[in-house]
């Protein structure tokens, strides 16, 4: 069973995270379940956000009396001093908590830093004098934030998505924190569902000795998958292996990872899953792709404005209306017989 230390944390964990991102869509019962049995499978790190609407209250229920045993992360989307207090004071009551591990600022533009006239960071490290805090964390999807958080030396951890589909950038992210003793925390490590091999996806990350994969977790069968790698990891080899280069062939380059982030567009188009629409019909039961719901959602890309306002804000440095265009024709020939 694989080890992993979040750099200067010290937070020793099995290499398997719980993301508590997918536990909002069920219901307080079965998330408190979901979380109790990841629990007794060995599970010891949780990682959650203000934003996941009620996330924070199932992971509260769920170890209320075994909170000194396992490690909890959670995020604040705080633009001032007010809203980070009344953030970090909600979390710790819905999380039944007096401290949290490792907080980490939710996705911010920027990498706060004392002295920048927000006043956020030096909020951060009151809460840690406080004690309500064990170590600051940042999250972010774009590469220049990432690195500037790095080179900041402020931060303990960081959270990125990284998964097989990384490219020579995100590694060399993972390189610089692992230079600057910081914990590596993965997200998107399924890439927004576009991964469908959870073992290949856990055996590429397992190559990495100081990252730590958190698996967005919603279905029991998800679960028991993970508990079973920690026993028995699966192998970087033969047909996992192949497997990974099919993908990385396939999906190199400017694919829509499903982020959300050039979200709202002001016709209602949802880009998310609209623009990876293609990638989505072939890798996924395509059949949940083509009810007479999602062809309305796709019908709206007729309505694009090609305003950029989406292009402007991709961390991947998409041409987002370009990347809806051509995806909308291929799902209307697709729904004309098309074969997939
Ligand atoms: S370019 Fe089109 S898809 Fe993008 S935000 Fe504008 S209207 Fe929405
Ligand atoms: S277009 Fe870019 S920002 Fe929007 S969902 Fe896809 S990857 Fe994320």
């Amino acid at each position: 069973m694989s080890k992993v230390t979040l750099g200067k944390t010290g937070i020793t964990v099995d290499k398997n995270g719980f993301g508590a991102l997918p536990v909002q869509r069920v219901s307080q019962e079965e998330g408190v379940r979901l979380l109790r049995m990841a629990y007794d499978g060995g599970i010891r790190f949780f990682d959650t956000a203000r934003a996941y609407t009620d996330s924070e209250q199932k992971v509260g229920e769920a170890f209320e009396g075994i909170r000194e045993t396992l490690f909890i992360a959670t995020k604040t989307a705080a633009k001032s001093p007010e809203e980070f207090w009344k953030d970090l004071e909600t979390s710790l009551k819905l999380l039944r908590t007096d401290y949290i591990d490792i907080y980490q600022f939710h996705n911010p533009p920027f990498c706060p830093r004392p002295g920048d006239g927000t006043g956020l960071y030096e909020a951060m490290q009151e809460a840690k004098n406080q004690g309500k805090i064990r170590h600051i964390g940042i999250t972010n999807h774009r590469l220049n934030v990432a690195m500037e958080a790095v080179e900041s030396g402020l931060y303990e951890t960081l959270q990125f998505p990284f998964c097989y589909l990384a490219t020579d950038k995100d590694l060399q992210v993972v390189k610089a924190c692992e230079e600057a003793g910081m914990g590596f925390i993965a997200m998107k490590a399924l890439s927004g569902g576009l991964i469908t091999n959870s073992a290949a996806a856990y055996a590429y990350l397992d190559q990495f000795p100081g990252v730590l994969p958190i698996w967005g977790i919603q279905k029991e069968t998800e679960l028991r998958e993970f508990l079973s790698y920690m026993k028995e990891p699966p192998a970087l080899r033969g047909e996992l292996k192949e497997l990974i280069e099919r993908d990385r062939n396939e999906l190199s380059g400017n694919f829509c990872r499903g982020c959300g982030y050039c979200m709202p567009c002001p016709v209602g188009i949802e880009i998310n899953n609209c623009a990876r629409m293609s990638l989505l019909l072939r890798r996924s039961p395509s059949a949940a792709q083509l009810t007479p719901e999602a062809q309305e959602k796709m019908k709206k890309i007729e309505n694009c404005l090609h305003c950029n306002a989406c292009a402007s804000k991709c961390p991947y440095g998409l041409d987002t209306p370009r990347l809806l265009e051509e995806n909308y024709k291929d799902y209307m020939e697709v729904l004309a017989g098309k074969p997939l």
